[in-house]
């Protein structure tokens, strides 16, 4: 084969190779077809990582004087030494010496061949050094890659909205939650940077980075399963609500009971006028009335809770209700200072009167507890208004309004709004929880505005009628 066909053919064979070794078996065959040699060693330091025949090592006094000029010198280069010529031919690439190729031959090369060593000897080194590139590479891709996977945070990078990259957690929680793409894709198109997500029981909390890579934006995705986080936390506020609902309920209780015996030891004690006895009866009976109403709460709050809280639906005159609920607070309302405006048309409807009568009292209730005392003209006004198929029932009061942040719990059980407007007023805060319940059953819906200062509108939407009865 002419010279110029071998190296074509070396070419084409080293540009595939991928590991040190083969690169050696190419150089060893295309060496022997234009030198005749004996031996060959390759020398990578002052190890022999390479030689042919196998196992047959070059003592190293025929060529261990000359390494340091053939480094200096990168050239191939052959020596006489007793009856053979040491052949040193140094791989090397921009000066740096990667290997050298140590062979025994009886025949001096000629000036043509030592120039083909010399080029092969370049090409080698190309080959070596992008092999000991690419391997550099690969293990930093390695490195990176196995950090990435054995984090427990999901990772995700999307170029032009598409999944580029994604770590092996990002992989299995988009697996289990395929939801979780979209609602990214979602926060993206809203530049939103941190959100959270909740499925299945499980909360993520993600964060959305823009980076530029190769001179185009992606967006870096960061998911973190807070689930335990989000566990300890409602178990930590269940432990509040517990404590504060026991101080309430054992206010709510020891309020009217001291009120009770007070009066009644009173009235034991010292001899009293009829109308004083009279007067001492009522106000016992007020206070048993609201001792009843507590136990009335916690009976319709353990229905809600093992699901039997039913609800008996009749032909009703919603404005008779309204009326009963407003008699019914009346005396509480006055002791506040609160003006009670009722509208209401005459309309029928079906739904369960007394439970609505308790809704209506509830709601009622609180726009009273919850007056603004700074305010000279409290009022809580109660409209009901026909709409299509439907009634909707308006309390609305100028009371001390809800905050902002705490208006989506008012309906949780045992939820009170917790400042030192709400502290001395008592409650247990069941009412909403039971009221939005029996809403509910009613087919309806409970929805509530409200602005600190300046008052809350409470809206009870039922249908007119309905296929409860
Ligand atoms: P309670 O009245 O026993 O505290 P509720 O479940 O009826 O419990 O109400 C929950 C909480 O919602 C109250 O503690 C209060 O903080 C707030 N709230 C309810 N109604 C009003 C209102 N009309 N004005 C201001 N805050 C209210």
């Amino acid at each position: 084969m002419e010279i110029q066909q071998l190296l074509s053919k070396y070419m084409l064979e080293i540009s595939k190779v991928d590991d040190e070794n083969k690169l050696y078996y190419a150089l060893v065959g295309i060496l022997k077809r234009i030198l005749d040699f004996q031996v060959l060693n390759v020398l990578k330091g002052n190890e022999v990582i390479y030689s042919e025949p196998t196992e047959v090592f070059i003592d190293n006094n025929h060529y261990i004087d000359y390494l340091q000029w053939i480094e200096e010198r990168l050239q191939p280069t052959f020596l006489p030494f007793e009856d053979v010529y040491v052949g040193m031919i140094p791989i090397f690439k921009s000066s740096k010496l990667l290997s050298l190729v140590i062979i025994l031959t009886t025949h001096e090369p000629t000036a043509e061949t030592i120039d083909y060593l010399q080029l092969i000897a370049y090409l080698s080194g190309i080959t070596l050094e992008n092999l000991r590139l690419f391997r550099i590479v690969d293990d930093s891709r390695q490195y990176y890659e196995t950090i990435l996977n054995v984090s427990n945070d999901g990772i995700v990078v999307l170029y032009k909205e598409e999944i580029e990259f994604k770590n092996l957690k990002a992989e299995q929680i988009l697996n289990e939650h395929p939801k979780l793409l979209s609602k990214i894709k979602e926060n993206l198109e809203s530049s939103t940077e941190f959100f959270e997500f909740e499925e299945l029981q499980a909360f993520f909390s993600l964060s959305l980075k823009k980076i530029e890579l190769f001179g185009e934006e992606r967006t870096l995705v960061s998911i973190r399963n807070i689930t335990t986080e989000k566990e300890i936390q409602k178990l930590r506020e269940v432990d509040k609500i517990k404590t504060n609902f026991i101080a309430n309920i054992s206010h709510e209780l020891r309020t009217p009971l001291a009120a009770i015996k007070a009066y009644v030891e009173t009235m034991m004690g010292m001899p009293m006028s009829q109308e004083e006895i009279q007067e001492f009866l009522e106000i016992i009976f007020t206070q048993s009335q609201r001792l009843e109403q507590l136990l009335n709460d916690l009976l319709d709050f353990s229905q809600l809770e093992s699901g039997t809280l039913k609800i008996k639906t009749e032909k009703t005159e919603i404005c008779k209700v309204i009326e009963r609920a407003k008699n019914a607070v009346q005396k509480f309302a006055e002791e506040h200072n609160v003006n009670i405006l009722i509208e209401c048309s005459n309309i029928m409807t079906i739904c369960d009167p007394y439970k609505i009568e308790q809704v209506i009292v509830n709601l009622l209730s609180n726009a009273i507890k919850f007056s603004d005392r700074t305010k000279e003209h409290k009022y809580v006004k109660l409209s009901v208004v026909e709409e299509n198929d439907k009634i909707r029932i308006l309390v609305e009061d100028n009371g001390i309004g809800i905050p902002e942040d705490k208006i989506d719990k008012i309906f949780d059980k045992f939820y009170r709004v917790d400042n030192e407007l709400t502290y001395a007023i008592p409650g247990t805060g069941l009412g909403l929880s039971i009221v939005k319940e029996i809403v509910e059953l009613h087919g309806g819906e409970i929805k509530v505005e409200s602005q600190v200062g300046v008052g809350s509108i409470f809206e009870v939407i039922l249908p007119l009628s309905n296929n409860l009865s």
